[in-house]
């Protein structure tokens, strides 16, 4: 086999070596996507689960590399990560959705909320809650324009320094979601503690809903829960009419999946969902 002709050793497994390769490559072709202008925002709409109207957007970073092609996020979110590139990229993400909402704005459209998601790794930075707040005063747009979406992974592990971030993160104006709520740990105690306004019910759930009695009563659970504490509830990877039905008997406030429309190019997102302020 030519895999393992290239390695000139059978002893040696051709799959791990293919896979260190290509990581070896993106990671060096990440370092310059940033300046070759390789990178690029989507954004996927959320809408109310009753009336369909637009409330929120998420952005979503894609990269397309000239001879790589469309490398998904991931595959190229974990290197950043593991590499740190990921400072660097995720200053850039808001800074690119902040001069899209001045953008939007200074055409008067009406922009709902834009959700940027934010990795574990950037809670390291001693200038995260700074070099945002800058971002945005620079751009300028308002910080309640801005919901930040953390994991419970990246969250849950270091409580303690994590909190006062996001009481910072608070205080500044932005909104704060929880992001793939019920994926990993849910330790429901810090529930209470962290400053939040959002919580988005993983898609595994939403992907089981129709098919698994307890995927629909955690559901179930997880909305009564957040709706008790004046949680907005967003459902993510709803991509069924019976999810969607489902979700909307159960209170869910918000949807956002392939059944409403994939996250796409600003311009595509416009024709499709803003609309001019009325006078
Ligand atoms: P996520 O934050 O959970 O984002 C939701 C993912 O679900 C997106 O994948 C979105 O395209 C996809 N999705 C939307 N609707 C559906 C649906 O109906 N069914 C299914 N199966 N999937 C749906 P995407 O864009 O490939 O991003 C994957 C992950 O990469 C994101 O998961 C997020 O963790 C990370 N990511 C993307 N952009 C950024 C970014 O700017 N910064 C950071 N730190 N992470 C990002
Ligand atoms: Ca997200
Ligand atoms: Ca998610
Ligand atoms: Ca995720």
């Amino acid at each position: 086999e030519a895999k393992i002709r290239k390695c000139g050793c059978q002893l040696f497994d051709p799959g791990i070596n293919d896979t260190f390769q290509r990581k070896l490559e993106l990671e060096n072709e990440l370092r310059w996507a940033i300046s070759k202008n390789q990178l690029h925002v989507h954004y996927q709409p959320q809408v109310q689960a009753g009336t369909g109207q637009v409330e929120g957007l998420e952005a979503l970073l894609r990269w397309n590399h000239p001879t790589l092609g469309q490398v998904p996020p991931s595959e190229f979110i974990p290197i950043a990560e593991e590499t740190g590139i990921i400072m660097d990229i995720g200053r850039w993400v808001l800074k690119e959705v902040c001069s899209q909402l001045a953008q939007w704005h200074s055409r008067t459209l009406n922009v709902p909320p834009i959700a940027v998601n934010l990795s574990a790794r950037q809670f390291k930075a001693p200038d995260l809650v700074a070099s945002f707040r800058d971002i945005v005063n620079r751009a300028p747009c308002h910080p309640g324009q801005i919901v930040i979406e953390i994991t419970e992974s990246s969250s849950m592990n270091d409580i303690d320094s994590v909190l006062p971030i996001l009481h910072e993160f608070k205080a500044i104006g932005f909104r704060i979601a929880i992001d793939d709520f019920g994926k990993e740990y849910s330790a429901l105690g810090y529930m209470k503690k962290f400053p939040i306004d959002i919580l988005k019910i993983d898609k595994s759930f939403v992907q089981e809903l129709t098919s698994d009695t307890k995927s629909a009563v955690i559901t179930k659970a997880i909305i009564d829960m957040a709706h008790g504490m004046n949680l907005r509830v967003i459902a993510e990877g709803v991509e069924y009419d019976e999810q969607l039905a489902d979700l909307r008997t159960m209170n869910c406030d918000i949807v956002q999946g392939y059944l409403i429309d994939p996250p796409m190019s600003p311009d595509m997102l416009e024709s499709r969902y803003l609309t001019g302020a009325c006078f």
